[in-house]
Parts: C-alpha cells; sequence; structure tokens
C-alpha cells in the first residue's frame, strides 16, 4: 500500500526546515531558467574500447571458438591492424561467421550490436579486398547514420595498413559533397538505403555494376524503417554475382523473405550476446511527463521503500540536484558522478555498499569500471543515449540469480531513445500504470523541494567556485 499521504506530509516538513518559502519567487524564476536553458552536456563518456574492455564479453552465452584471431586464415597485414585495435580473441559471431565468410559463402548472422559483428563481415571484406583493390568494391547498408558511420570507422581502423578509402552516404548531408566522394572511387561505401538509391538514380557516372559485397546491417530495423522499397531496388542494380551477407537482430517472415531475395545457400550462425538481460530481472517502463519526472521518482522511491536503489542519470548536474531533492525529502541517498574524486566516489560506493545510504544517484561514467554490489532496483530516472548503457545499467540488479526489478521514465523526449533500446532487446517492456491522483498529492510539494534542492546546489557550485579561485 502507498502511504503516499505520509509522505506528503514528510516533504512538508522537510520543505518548511529547508527554509525555502523564504525565496519561493526567486527560486522559481531560476527553475524556470533552467527548464528553459539548454539541456546540459552529457557527461563525456569514455571511449567505447575501454567499455569494451571494463565489459569483457563477460554475459556472452556462446563460446568463441577461437581464442587467437591468428587461429583463423586471414592476411599477416589484417591482424596487424586487428591487433593496433586491441581486438585479441574473436568474439562468438566473428568465430561463426569468418571461417565461412573466408570460404566465400553468403552468411545470415542473427547478433545483436554490441556483439562484434561489424568486424565479423568488414574482416572478411577487407581480407578478399587485399587481392583485388577494386573500386566500389563492398556496400554496406545500414538504417541509422550513427551506425553508418561507426561502420565505417571500423572499416577505416582495419583497413589502415592497406589505405583502404571508404565513404559514408547518409540522409542529412550534401549530396554533391557525396556525389564528389563517390567520384573518387571508394573501395567501401557505407551508406542508408534511400541516400545511396537517390545517388544511383542521379549521380552521373556513379553505379555499383562491379560490386563484390553487399551487407545489409540491422536488417529487422531497415525493414521497420521502410527501406524494404529502397532495398528492393539496390538489389536490382547491382550484379547478381556478389557475395552478400544479413544481419539482424531478430528472425522475422520479412526477414526470412529477404533472405530468399538476396542470399545464395546462405550459412546460417546465430549467437546470444552479452545484450541479453538477466531471465529473473523484471523490466518495464513509465510514460511520465518531463515535468512530472521527480515526482515519479519520489513516488517510486516511497513506494519502494528501504530497498536498495541505484538510480541513474544523464548528466552531472542531475545527478547532483536528485540527490539533494532526496536528501531534502528524507531519504538517504548519495550521488556518484564524474566531478567526483575517486575517493569521493569510492566513499560514496561504501556508503552504499554498507547501507548507510539506501539510494545510489549516478552517472553512467561514474558507475562504470566500479563494483556496484547487487541492488533490489535500478530507475532509469533519465533514458541512456546509448542502448549498450541500458544493458549496463539493468545489468546492476537481478545479478548471480537474485530476482530485480528495473523499471525506465520515458518521457515525450525520449522516443526515439528508448524505441532503439527496446529494438536492441527485441522485445516491448511492460507499461507501468502511474495513478494521477498519487502524482497529484505529492506533486506541488516534490517541486518546491525541488527548487530548494536547486537552490542548494547553486550554494554548493558558488562555494567550490570561490575555493578555486581562493587557492589560485
Ligand atoms: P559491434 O557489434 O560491431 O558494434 O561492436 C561492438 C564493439 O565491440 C565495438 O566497440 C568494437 O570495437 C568492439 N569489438 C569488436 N570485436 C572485438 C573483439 N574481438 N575484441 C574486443 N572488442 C571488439
Amino acid at each position: 500500500m502507498i502511504n503516499t499521504k505520509a509522505l506528503a506530509d514528510k516533504i512538508k516538513q522537510n520543505a518548511l526546515k529547508a527554509k525555502e518559502e523564504k525565496s519561493k519567487d526567486k527560486l522559481k524564476k531560476k527553475e524556470r531558467k533552467e527548464k528553459h536553458s539548454k539541456p546540459e552536456k552529457e557527461e563525456k563518456s569514455v571511449s567505447k574500447a575501454n567499455v569494451e574492455e571494463e565489459e569483457g564479453y563477460e554475459n556472452a552465452v556462446t563460446e568463441s571458438k577461437f581464442t587467437s584471431f591468428n587461429q583463423l586464415n586471414i592476411r599477416l597485414e589484417l591482424l596487424e591492424s586487428i591487433e593496433q585495435m586491441k581486438f585479441t580473441t574473436p568474439t562468438p559471431i566473428q568465430s561463426e561467421a569468418i571461417p565461412h565468410a573466408l570460404e566465400g559463402k553468403d552468411i545470415i548472422g542473427l547478433a545483436q550490436t554490441g556483439s562484434g559483428k561489424t568486424a565479423a563481415f568488414a574482416i572478411p571484406i577487407l581480407n578478399q579486398l587485399w587481392e583485388d583493390k577494386l573500386p566500389y568494391y563492398g556496400l554496406i547498408l545500414a538504417p541509422t547514420r550513427e551506425l553508418a558511420f561507426q561502420i565505417k570507422e571500423t572499416f577505416d581502423a582495419l583497413g589502415s595498413s592497406m589505405g583502404v578509402r571508404s565513404v559514408c552516404i547518409v540522409g542529412g548531408m550534401d549530396m554533391m559533397d557525396q556525389a564528389r566522394d563517390l567520384m573518387r572511387k571508394p573501395h567501401i561505401v557505407v551508406a542508408t538505403p534511400g541516400r545511396i538509391m537517390d545517388h544511383l538514380e542521379h549521380t552521373k557516372g556513379f553505379n555499383l555494376k562491379n560490386l563484390k559485397y553487399l551487407v545489409m546491417d540491422e536488417a529487422d530495423r531497415l525493414l521497420d524503417m521502410d527501406f524494404g522499397p529502397a532495398l528492393d531496388k539496390i538489389l536490382k542494380v547491382i550484379p547478381l554475382n556478389r557475395t552478400t551477407y544479413l544481419f539482424s537482430a531478430t528472425m522475422t517472415n520479412k526477414i526470412a523473405k529477404l533472405q530468399r531475395a538476396s542470399l545464395r545457400n546462405p550459412v546460417r550462425v546465430s549467437v546470444s550476446t552479452k545484450y541479453q538481460t538477466a531471465d529473473n530481472l523484471v523490466q518495464s517502463m513509465m510514460l511520465v511527463s518531463d515535468g512530472y519526472k521527480n515526482t515519479v521518482l519520489v513516488h517510486l522511491l516511497n513506494e519502494h521503500q528501504g530497498k536498495s536503489i541505484i538510480v541513474f542519470t544523464r548528466t552531472v548536474v542531475h545527478a547532483q540536484r536528485t540527490a539533494i531533492l532526496c536528501k531534502i525529502l528524507g531519504f538517504h541517498a548519495v550521488p556518484l558522478h564524474g566531478q567526483l574524486s575517486q575517493t569521493q566516489r569510492l566513499g560514496a560506493l561504501n556508503k552504499f555498499k554498507s547501507g548507510k545510504s539506501n539510494i545510489l544517484i549516478a552517472t553512467d561514467v561514474a558507475a562504470r569500471g566500479l563494483d556496484i554490489p547487487s541492488v533490489d532496483m535500478v530507475i532509469n530516472y533519465d533514458i541512456p543515449t546509448d542502448s549498450k548503457a541500458y544493458i549496463h545499467r539493468v545489468g546492476r540488479t537481478a545479478r548471480a540469480g537474485k530476482s530485480g526489478k528495473s523499471i525506465s521514465l520515458v518521457t515525450q523526449y525520449d522516443a526515439e531513445l528508448y524505441l532503439r533500446i527496446e529494438s536492441v532487446l527485441g522485445k516491448k517492456l511492460p507499461k507501468d500504470p502511474v495513478s494521477k491522483e498519487v502524482l497529484d498529492t505529492l506533486h506541488s510539494h516534490v517541486d518546491r523541494a525541488m527548487a530548494e534542492s536547486i537552490r542548494q546546489l547553486k550554494d554548493m557550485h558558488e562555494k567550490r567556485d570561490r575555493r578555486k579561485r581562493d587557492d589560485k
């Protein structure tokens, strides 16, 4: 039973204690200013490679067949690039796919982002390109710009020793610039289907008649995003005599149809990746209007009083502000973010571990690489911009066979990010209801406490700046 009334009273008392009424009007103004000011920059992310090292492919269900890339029949020069990228062991999808690909087979790969699938198709293409060195050798189709840029980066890094030329052709960029880049006869074209089709139709002198490799990456998303017609058109203007790789996170009827239309006797490789969340983790989401996020958070913390909870925020300021808000309202919360020194971070963590504080308010960057104990619940106060971070976050609960719960607060601004997470998870999460009555009871109290927390945070920052000046 939710003791909303008691919480509301508690909030009232605490808010009074904090004397925020004194500067109510001033605070409201500040708050409004903050709401309308540009969103704070996200905490700088550690490099992808580091994250991989930390995560260590620990959750991969399928073991890699090979312990080293040397066991695969890859050219020495390519092995050197692989070593430079600090890839030591092939991931399961690489172990499964590369040997077949090196034999020249078509491949359908069931694997998700994060599995190492990009290198799984880039390595065999580059291995063969080394022999042939022909322009427009490989076309890689990806559903989004971000993914296309990432794929290009992987090709550039792996192909650095052989002087590979690649281009990224995606929507939203200048067509003329892209046409010029295409005329420079790149070996590898990474593209979104709509834009490359545009060039195939309108850029004079550009065609893919000599294409040797076609990759359709995240094919399920390509089809979800209505790229089906563009794919059909592309398939008609490229040679039938080519090698095709199709990668998808899920196997659907549509994918099977695409497979039949584009692949010849493909070898099917399928891996379970670290992107799977534990079975004993109960994940859900709440649709929340942005202005009610704090109220919903307080409601959840109240409902799960006494449990150990990690609240994840996207920025340092959100972590600081939310931690102060929780304290004002009488919760035992401690912040953990990148602006704390290593000693302070460990101190915060120890408080949480020892149970002195049962709520940890953390940013991803600070939480990464730290040995955070198993917790009862993870709340995504802010939706992470990176789907991998989502898995990392919710992986803090339901560890070692214990049960756990995660709730993500999804606002009107998070739809795209959230859909991306669902697509990586390969499922829709159940929607938890939020009672309007509960929110209405709490909202004005939480709002006032928030105003106070913003004031306290500003004080804190001013003091810190003064100290810095004095130190200088
Ligand atoms: P992908 O699934 O292709 O997006 O790859 C996910 C991440 O794994 C990327 O950051 C790659 O750089 C990294 N990666 C790919 N293969 C390996 C490997 N064999 N060892 C370590 N990291 C890898």
